[in-house]
Protein backbone atom coordinates (compact mmCIF):
# COMPACT_ATOMS: atom_id res chain seq x y z
CA UNK A 1 0.00 0.00 0.00
CA UNK A 2 1.76 3.57 -1.18
CA UNK A 3 2.18 6.05 1.55
CA UNK A 4 -1.56 7.73 0.90
CA UNK A 5 -3.41 5.48 1.58
CA UNK A 6 -1.26 3.77 4.15
CA UNK A 7 -2.94 5.87 7.47
CA UNK A 8 -6.50 4.95 6.28
CA UNK A 9 -6.27 0.88 6.85
CA UNK A 10 -9.97 -0.79 6.70
CA UNK A 11 -12.70 1.40 6.26
CA UNK A 12 -14.41 1.40 9.87
CA UNK A 13 -17.71 0.54 8.23
CA UNK A 14 -16.50 -2.95 6.88
CA UNK A 15 -14.84 -4.03 10.23
CA UNK A 16 -17.63 -3.13 12.15
CA UNK A 17 -19.95 -4.59 10.24
CA UNK A 18 -18.28 -7.79 9.77
CA UNK A 19 -18.22 -7.46 13.74
CA UNK A 20 -21.74 -7.77 13.79
CA UNK A 21 -22.08 -11.12 11.49
CA UNK A 22 -19.29 -12.13 13.42
CA UNK A 23 -21.09 -12.39 17.07
CA UNK A 24 -24.22 -11.91 15.99
CA UNK A 25 -24.87 -8.89 16.91
CA UNK A 26 -27.75 -6.24 15.88
CA UNK A 27 -25.74 -3.56 13.65
CA UNK A 28 -26.53 -0.36 13.98
CA UNK A 29 -23.58 0.38 12.86
CA UNK A 30 -23.15 0.87 9.08
CA UNK A 31 -25.57 3.07 7.66
CA UNK A 32 -27.73 0.84 5.43
CA UNK A 33 -31.24 0.04 5.83
CA UNK A 34 -32.58 -3.61 6.88
CA UNK A 35 -35.59 -2.75 4.21
CA UNK A 36 -35.45 -2.02 0.70
CA UNK A 37 -36.92 0.48 -1.38
CA UNK A 38 -40.19 0.93 -2.95
CA UNK A 39 -41.74 -2.14 -4.75
CA UNK A 40 -42.41 -0.47 -7.81
CA UNK A 41 -38.71 0.89 -7.91
CA UNK A 42 -37.39 -3.08 -7.50
CA UNK A 43 -39.73 -3.67 -10.23
CA UNK A 44 -38.56 -1.14 -12.88
CA UNK A 45 -34.84 -2.19 -12.33
CA UNK A 46 -36.32 -5.96 -13.02
CA UNK A 47 -38.18 -4.41 -16.26
CA UNK A 48 -34.82 -2.49 -17.57
CA UNK A 49 -33.22 -5.92 -17.06
CA UNK A 50 -35.54 -8.26 -18.64
CA UNK A 51 -36.12 -5.39 -21.67
CA UNK A 52 -32.76 -5.05 -22.13
CA UNK A 53 -31.94 -1.55 -20.66
CA UNK A 54 -28.54 -1.04 -19.59
CA UNK A 55 -27.08 -4.36 -19.73
CA UNK A 56 -24.75 -3.02 -22.18
CA UNK A 57 -22.44 -0.07 -21.49
CA UNK A 58 -24.80 2.44 -20.97
CA UNK A 59 -23.57 6.33 -21.96
CA UNK A 60 -20.80 7.47 -20.12
CA UNK A 61 -22.45 10.71 -18.28
CA UNK A 62 -25.33 8.04 -17.38
CA UNK A 63 -28.49 7.37 -19.55
CA UNK A 64 -30.63 10.44 -20.82
CA UNK A 65 -33.74 8.98 -18.49
CA UNK A 66 -31.92 9.46 -15.23
CA UNK A 67 -29.74 12.79 -16.13
CA UNK A 68 -33.50 14.18 -17.03
CA UNK A 69 -35.06 13.04 -13.92
CA UNK A 70 -32.27 14.20 -11.53
CA UNK A 71 -32.30 17.54 -13.33
CA UNK A 72 -36.15 17.36 -12.92
CA UNK A 73 -36.05 16.64 -9.16
CA UNK A 74 -33.30 19.94 -8.95
CA UNK A 75 -35.97 21.89 -10.15
CA UNK A 76 -38.98 20.79 -8.57
CA UNK A 77 -37.35 20.79 -4.46
CA UNK A 78 -35.19 23.70 -4.99
CA UNK A 79 -35.65 25.79 -8.64
CA UNK A 80 -32.41 24.87 -9.35
CA UNK A 81 -31.73 24.39 -13.30
CA UNK A 82 -29.54 21.98 -14.68
CA UNK A 83 -29.13 20.85 -18.29
CA UNK A 84 -29.45 17.41 -18.37
CA UNK A 85 -27.35 16.74 -21.39
CA UNK A 86 -24.30 19.13 -19.86
CA UNK A 87 -25.02 19.31 -15.91
CA UNK A 88 -25.34 16.12 -14.80
CA UNK A 89 -23.20 13.18 -14.18
CA UNK A 90 -24.55 9.81 -12.63
CA UNK A 91 -21.51 8.25 -10.70
CA UNK A 92 -21.54 4.96 -9.20
CA UNK A 93 -22.86 6.19 -5.69
CA UNK A 94 -22.32 9.29 -4.11
CA UNK A 95 -18.39 8.04 -3.24
CA UNK A 96 -17.65 7.76 -6.84
CA UNK A 97 -19.10 11.37 -7.25
CA UNK A 98 -16.70 12.36 -4.16
CA UNK A 99 -13.43 10.57 -5.98
CA UNK A 100 -14.28 11.85 -9.05
CA UNK A 101 -14.32 15.53 -8.18
CA UNK A 102 -11.26 16.07 -5.38
CA UNK A 103 -9.55 14.00 -8.56
CA UNK A 104 -10.83 15.90 -11.09
CA UNK A 105 -10.18 19.46 -9.28
CA UNK A 106 -7.57 19.02 -6.99
CA UNK A 107 -3.79 19.95 -7.55
CA UNK A 108 -0.80 18.45 -5.59
CA UNK A 109 -0.69 20.26 -2.12
CA UNK A 110 -4.01 21.93 -2.40
CA UNK A 111 -5.72 22.54 0.61
CA UNK A 112 -9.32 21.38 1.33
CA UNK A 113 -11.38 22.26 4.32
CA UNK A 114 -13.69 20.10 5.58
CA UNK A 115 -15.51 19.56 8.96
CA UNK A 116 -14.32 17.28 11.26
CA UNK A 117 -15.98 14.57 12.08
CA UNK A 118 -15.73 13.73 8.55
CA UNK A 119 -17.51 11.02 6.56
CA UNK A 120 -14.48 8.84 5.88
CA UNK A 121 -14.09 8.70 2.10
CA UNK A 122 -13.62 12.78 2.41
CA UNK A 123 -9.39 12.28 3.84
CA UNK A 124 -9.04 9.27 1.96
CA UNK A 125 -9.86 10.72 -1.51
CA UNK A 126 -7.87 13.97 -0.51
CA UNK A 127 -5.04 12.22 -0.37
CA UNK A 128 -5.75 10.18 -3.52
CA UNK A 129 -5.31 13.38 -5.19
CA UNK A 130 -2.63 14.30 -3.03
CA UNK A 131 -4.34 16.99 -1.65
CA UNK A 132 -4.20 18.55 1.97
CA UNK A 133 -7.18 18.11 4.26
CA UNK A 134 -8.04 20.93 6.90
CA UNK A 135 -10.26 20.20 9.33
CA UNK A 136 -12.33 22.24 10.65
CA UNK A 137 -14.02 20.81 13.78
CA UNK A 138 -17.80 20.59 14.83
CA UNK A 139 -18.16 21.03 18.60
CA UNK A 140 -20.99 20.37 20.91
CA UNK A 141 -22.80 22.87 21.99
CA UNK A 142 -26.54 22.74 23.54
CA UNK A 143 -27.54 19.88 22.61
CA UNK A 144 -25.87 19.43 18.90
CA UNK A 145 -22.67 20.17 16.63
CA UNK A 146 -22.29 23.33 15.52
CA UNK A 147 -19.72 25.29 13.37
CA UNK A 148 -17.55 27.79 14.44
CA UNK A 149 -17.66 30.77 11.13
CA UNK A 150 -14.44 32.13 12.62
CA UNK A 151 -12.67 29.08 12.69
CA UNK A 152 -13.85 28.42 9.39
CA UNK A 153 -12.50 31.75 7.84
CA UNK A 154 -9.29 31.31 9.57
CA UNK A 155 -8.63 27.89 8.18
CA UNK A 156 -8.24 29.77 4.42
CA UNK A 157 -5.08 30.06 3.23
CA UNK A 158 -3.52 30.98 -0.41
CA UNK A 159 -3.52 27.60 -0.94
CA UNK A 160 -6.94 26.52 -0.21
CA UNK A 161 -8.67 25.38 -3.31
CA UNK A 162 -11.90 23.77 -2.14
CA UNK A 163 -14.49 23.31 0.41
CA UNK A 164 -15.70 20.55 0.93
CA UNK A 165 -19.22 19.99 2.97
CA UNK A 166 -21.73 18.07 4.05
CA UNK A 167 -25.08 18.79 5.06
CA UNK A 168 -27.25 16.97 6.15
CA UNK A 169 -24.24 15.83 8.10
CA UNK A 170 -22.76 12.33 9.07
CA UNK A 171 -22.19 11.62 11.88
CA UNK A 172 -23.35 14.21 14.00
CA UNK A 173 -26.99 14.94 12.34
CA UNK A 174 -26.55 18.51 11.93
CA UNK A 175 -28.20 20.49 9.35
CA UNK A 176 -26.79 23.82 8.50
CA UNK A 177 -28.94 26.94 8.65
CA UNK A 178 -29.82 29.32 6.05
CA UNK A 179 -27.53 31.41 7.86
CA UNK A 180 -24.88 29.18 8.38
CA UNK A 181 -24.34 28.33 4.33
CA UNK A 182 -24.74 32.17 3.51
CA UNK A 183 -22.07 32.92 5.29
CA UNK A 184 -19.82 29.84 3.46
CA UNK A 185 -21.28 31.43 0.21
CA UNK A 186 -19.95 34.37 1.21
CA UNK A 187 -16.30 32.96 2.10
CA UNK A 188 -16.28 30.63 -1.27
CA UNK A 189 -16.92 33.71 -2.86
CA UNK A 190 -14.85 36.10 -1.25
CA UNK A 191 -11.82 33.33 -1.31
CA UNK A 192 -12.44 32.12 -4.84
CA UNK A 193 -12.99 28.43 -3.83
CA UNK A 194 -14.95 25.88 -5.11
CA UNK A 195 -17.14 23.94 -2.86
CA UNK A 196 -18.24 20.12 -3.15
CA UNK A 197 -20.97 19.86 -1.44
CA UNK A 198 -22.59 16.15 -0.09
CA UNK A 199 -26.02 16.31 0.26
CA UNK A 200 -26.91 12.38 -0.15
CA UNK A 201 -29.28 12.83 3.27
CA UNK A 202 -31.07 16.12 1.53
CA UNK A 203 -34.48 14.19 2.20
CA UNK A 204 -33.68 13.66 5.78
CA UNK A 205 -34.31 16.74 7.39
CA UNK A 206 -36.72 16.48 10.49
CA UNK A 207 -38.80 18.79 12.98
CA UNK A 208 -38.20 22.54 11.46
CA UNK A 209 -34.87 21.98 9.59
CA UNK A 210 -35.11 22.57 6.76
CA UNK A 211 -32.33 21.29 3.88
CA UNK A 212 -30.74 24.15 1.61
CA UNK A 213 -28.31 23.64 -1.19
CA UNK A 214 -25.72 25.26 -1.01
CA UNK A 215 -25.74 26.05 -4.96
CA UNK A 216 -28.39 27.97 -4.29
CA UNK A 217 -27.04 30.40 -3.13
CA UNK A 218 -25.58 33.85 -4.81
CA UNK A 219 -22.55 33.19 -6.80
CA UNK A 220 -22.59 29.87 -6.07
CA UNK A 221 -24.04 27.69 -9.00
CA UNK A 222 -21.19 28.01 -10.83
CA UNK A 223 -18.67 27.15 -7.98
CA UNK A 224 -20.49 24.35 -6.83
CA UNK A 225 -20.51 20.29 -7.21
CA UNK A 226 -23.48 19.15 -5.88
CA UNK A 227 -23.84 15.06 -4.88
CA UNK A 228 -26.78 12.89 -4.06
CA UNK A 229 -27.46 9.20 -4.06
CA UNK A 230 -30.27 7.07 -4.65
CA UNK A 231 -28.78 4.66 -2.06
CA UNK A 232 -29.80 6.64 0.72
CA UNK A 233 -32.83 8.66 -0.54
CA UNK A 234 -34.98 5.20 -2.35
CA UNK A 235 -32.76 2.89 0.46
CA UNK A 236 -30.99 1.03 -2.20
CA UNK A 237 -27.58 1.17 -1.16
CA UNK A 238 -26.53 -1.69 -2.99
CA UNK A 239 -27.33 -0.30 -6.48
CA UNK A 240 -24.87 2.04 -6.08
CA UNK A 241 -26.51 5.00 -8.20
CA UNK A 242 -25.46 8.55 -7.19
CA UNK A 243 -25.59 11.51 -9.36
CA UNK A 244 -23.24 15.40 -9.43
CA UNK A 245 -25.32 18.20 -10.39
CA UNK A 246 -22.83 21.59 -11.62
CA UNK A 247 -22.18 24.03 -14.20
CA UNK A 248 -20.89 22.14 -17.51
CA UNK A 249 -17.47 23.65 -16.70
CA UNK A 250 -17.23 21.39 -13.62
CA UNK A 251 -19.49 18.67 -14.76
CA UNK A 252 -17.03 18.00 -17.44
CA UNK A 253 -14.45 18.05 -15.04
CA UNK A 254 -15.60 15.70 -12.88
CA UNK A 255 -16.54 13.32 -15.62
CA UNK A 256 -13.14 13.36 -17.18
CA UNK A 257 -11.88 11.67 -13.82
CA UNK A 258 -14.81 9.31 -13.71
CA UNK A 259 -14.28 8.07 -17.44
CA UNK A 260 -11.12 6.17 -15.96
CA UNK A 261 -12.91 5.07 -12.45
CA UNK A 262 -15.33 3.24 -13.65
CA UNK A 263 -16.02 4.46 -17.27
CA UNK A 264 -20.05 4.30 -17.21
CA UNK A 265 -22.15 3.64 -13.87
CA UNK A 266 -24.60 0.58 -13.85
CA UNK A 267 -26.93 0.50 -16.40
CA UNK A 268 -30.82 -1.29 -15.59
CA UNK A 269 -30.68 0.59 -12.13
CA UNK A 270 -30.03 4.07 -13.36
CA UNK A 271 -33.42 3.34 -15.63
CA UNK A 272 -35.37 2.53 -12.03
CA UNK A 273 -33.91 5.21 -10.02
CA UNK A 274 -35.05 7.76 -13.03
CA UNK A 275 -38.90 6.06 -12.17
CA UNK A 276 -37.62 6.45 -8.13
CA UNK A 277 -37.15 10.56 -8.60
CA UNK A 278 -40.52 11.20 -10.30
CA UNK A 279 -41.81 9.40 -7.18
CA UNK A 280 -45.07 11.80 -6.19
CA UNK A 281 -43.85 13.96 -2.86
CA UNK A 282 -45.85 11.55 -0.58
CA UNK A 283 -42.98 8.83 -1.15
CA UNK A 284 -40.36 11.47 0.19
CA UNK A 285 -42.56 12.26 2.68
CA UNK A 286 -43.72 9.11 4.05
CA UNK A 287 -39.98 8.08 3.97
CA UNK A 288 -39.20 11.29 6.08
CA UNK A 289 -41.71 10.41 8.54
CA UNK A 290 -40.74 6.97 9.09
CA UNK A 291 -37.30 7.68 9.96
CA UNK A 292 -38.22 10.54 12.21
CA UNK A 293 -40.80 7.96 14.22
CA UNK A 294 -37.14 6.02 14.61
CA UNK A 295 -35.29 8.85 15.20
CA UNK A 296 -37.35 9.38 18.19
CA UNK A 297 -37.29 5.82 19.27
CA UNK A 298 -33.71 5.11 19.11
CA UNK A 299 -32.97 8.87 21.13
CA UNK A 300 -35.57 8.11 23.67
CA UNK A 301 -34.24 4.47 24.05
CA UNK A 302 -30.19 5.90 24.53
CA UNK A 303 -30.89 8.64 26.51
CA UNK A 304 -32.94 6.19 28.96
CA UNK A 305 -29.89 3.40 29.02
CA UNK A 306 -27.44 6.32 30.09
CA UNK A 307 -25.77 8.21 27.17
CA UNK A 308 -25.77 11.58 26.45
CA UNK A 309 -27.81 12.01 23.01
CA UNK A 310 -27.32 14.43 20.64
CA UNK A 311 -30.63 14.87 18.66
CA UNK A 312 -30.09 14.59 14.66
CA UNK A 313 -32.16 17.35 12.95
CA UNK A 314 -31.08 15.46 9.96
CA UNK A 315 -29.54 11.91 8.67
CA UNK A 316 -30.37 8.45 10.07
CA UNK A 317 -27.35 8.52 12.48
CA UNK A 318 -27.30 9.29 16.43
CA UNK A 319 -24.43 10.84 18.01
CA UNK A 320 -24.33 10.06 21.56
CA UNK A 321 -21.81 10.69 24.45
CA UNK A 322 -20.63 7.89 26.52
CA UNK A 323 -18.96 9.92 29.09
CA UNK A 324 -22.11 9.43 31.22
CA UNK A 325 -21.87 5.91 31.13
CA UNK A 326 -18.32 5.92 32.94
CA UNK A 327 -16.66 5.81 29.35
CA UNK A 328 -14.59 7.88 27.92
CA UNK A 329 -12.99 5.70 24.74
CA UNK A 330 -15.32 5.28 21.96
CA UNK A 331 -13.44 2.85 20.22
CA UNK A 332 -12.51 0.23 22.86
CA UNK A 333 -16.61 0.98 24.15
CA UNK A 334 -16.96 0.20 19.92
CA UNK A 335 -15.00 -2.84 19.94
CA UNK A 336 -16.35 -4.48 23.25
CA UNK A 337 -20.11 -3.60 22.68
CA UNK A 338 -21.10 -6.82 20.80
CA UNK A 339 -19.61 -9.05 23.62
CA UNK A 340 -21.99 -6.90 26.29
CA UNK A 341 -24.56 -5.78 24.84
CA UNK A 342 -24.62 -7.73 21.23
CA UNK A 343 -24.87 -4.44 19.38
CA UNK A 344 -22.34 -2.72 17.00
CA UNK A 345 -21.88 1.11 16.56
CA UNK A 346 -19.06 3.43 14.94
CA UNK A 347 -17.00 5.00 16.98
CA UNK A 348 -16.47 8.70 15.83
CA UNK A 349 -13.00 9.30 16.88
CA UNK A 350 -12.50 7.47 13.35
CA UNK A 351 -13.84 10.80 11.56
CA UNK A 352 -11.34 13.05 13.41
CA UNK A 353 -7.87 13.98 12.60
CA UNK A 354 -7.83 15.42 16.16
CA UNK A 355 -9.10 11.86 17.56
CA UNK A 356 -9.15 13.32 21.27
CA UNK A 357 -11.65 15.64 20.03
CA UNK A 358 -13.73 12.95 19.11
CA UNK A 359 -12.97 10.07 21.22
CA UNK A 360 -16.08 10.36 23.46
CA UNK A 361 -18.84 9.78 21.08
CA UNK A 362 -20.50 6.86 19.23
CA UNK A 363 -22.69 6.89 16.29
CA UNK A 364 -25.80 4.41 16.52
CA UNK A 365 -27.97 4.66 12.71
CA UNK A 366 -31.47 4.01 13.40
CA UNK A 367 -32.49 3.39 9.32
CA UNK A 368 -33.45 -0.31 11.22
CA UNK A 369 -36.81 -1.80 11.59
CA UNK A 370 -38.69 -0.52 14.63
CA UNK A 371 -38.36 -4.44 16.35
CA UNK A 372 -34.22 -4.34 15.89
CA UNK A 373 -34.55 -0.91 17.41
CA UNK A 374 -36.54 -1.73 20.44
CA UNK A 375 -34.87 -4.83 20.88
CA UNK A 376 -31.19 -2.73 20.58
CA UNK A 377 -32.93 -0.23 22.86
CA UNK A 378 -33.27 -3.35 25.20
CA UNK A 379 -29.80 -4.64 25.39
CA UNK A 380 -28.38 -1.20 25.99
CA UNK A 381 -29.96 -0.69 29.17
CA UNK A 382 -28.25 -3.54 30.55
CA UNK A 383 -25.42 -1.42 30.84
CA UNK A 384 -26.05 1.02 32.96
N1 LIG B 1 -21.59 10.66 1.75
C1 LIG B 1 -22.06 10.44 2.98
C2 LIG B 1 -22.11 11.57 3.95
C3 LIG B 1 -22.49 9.17 3.35
O1 LIG B 1 -22.94 8.95 4.58
C4 LIG B 1 -22.40 8.13 2.42
C5 LIG B 1 -22.75 6.74 2.86
N2 LIG B 1 -23.73 6.21 2.20
C6 LIG B 1 -21.93 8.41 1.14
C7 LIG B 1 -21.53 9.67 0.84
C8 LIG B 1 -21.80 7.35 0.09
O2 LIG B 1 -22.96 7.20 -0.64
P1 LIG B 1 -23.14 6.03 -1.72
O3 LIG B 1 -23.57 4.83 -0.98
O4 LIG B 1 -24.17 6.57 -2.65
O5 LIG B 1 -21.83 5.84 -2.40
N1 LIG C 1 -22.45 5.97 4.61
C1 LIG C 1 -22.64 4.82 5.44
C2 LIG C 1 -22.30 5.15 6.86
O1 LIG C 1 -21.90 6.24 7.18
C3 LIG C 1 -21.83 3.63 5.05
C4 LIG C 1 -21.29 3.58 3.67
C5 LIG C 1 -20.08 2.73 3.60
O2 LIG C 1 -19.98 1.72 4.24
N2 LIG C 1 -19.14 3.17 2.84
O3 LIG C 1 -22.45 4.31 7.69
Amino acid sequence: LNRRLAEFGTTIFAEMSQLALRTGSLNLGQGFPDTDGPEEVREAAVRALRDGRGNQYPPGPGVPELRGAVAAHQERRYGLSYDPDTEVLVTAGATEAIAAALLALLEPGDEVIAFEPYYDSYAACIAMAGGTRVPVTLRPHEGSFRLDLDELRAAVTDRTRLLLINTPHNPTGTVLTRAELAAIAELAVERDLLVVTDEVYEHLVFDDAEHLPLASFPGMRERTVTIGSAGKTFSFTGWKVGWVTAASGLVTAVRSAKQFLTYVSSGPFQYAVAEALALPDSYFAAFREDMLTKRDLLAAGLTEAGFEVFKPAGTYFITTDIRPLGESDGFAFCRALPERAGVVAIPNAVFYDHREAGAPFVRFAFCKQTAVLEEAVRRLKSLA
